[in-house]
């Protein structure tokens, strides 16, 4: 079977052939302009993942909510639960670059970290 996906690796978006076999395993990939083309055909076709950036609520602080994004890439699978937890969560001003919002999300291994800082409202 050949699957067709773009590899969202880098901005060019490569149009990728996946050929797979019987057993869903991958066997050849071409339209990738890098090796990186290769590695993404094989992720999405065993686990994809997808990085995760949104906000979530800040108590205290000048602003409502702040901006985070996943340590790294998540699995797919997780995106929609993780969401429901940073939904559910609110973190207390002052918060600064790279402080951690969830911990572990879900027990992936990845946490959720601040990517802008906030002050607490005066
Ligand atoms: S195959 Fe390489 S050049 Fe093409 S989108 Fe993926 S990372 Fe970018």
């Amino acid at each position: 079977m050949i699957k067709e996906m773009i590899c969202v690796a880098c901005p060019l978006g490569c149009q990728l052939k996946v050929t797979l076999d019987e057993n869903d395993a991958v066997t050849n990939v071409t339209g990738n302009t890098c090796k990186r083309g290769v590695e993404y055909a094989h992720t999405e076709c065993t686990n994809p993942t997808r990085s995760l950036t949104t906000t979530v609520k800040v108590e205290g602080g000048r602003l409502p909510v702040i901006p985070v994004k996943s340590s790294a890439a998540l699995p797919k699978g997780l995106l929609f639960e993780s969401m429901s937890v940073i939904n559910d969560t609110c973190i207390k001003a002052p918060v600064k670059i790279g402080d951690v919002v969830v911990k572990n999300i879900l027990n992936s291994g990845i946490d959720i970290l601040a990517t802008a800082p906030i002050d607490v409202c005066n």
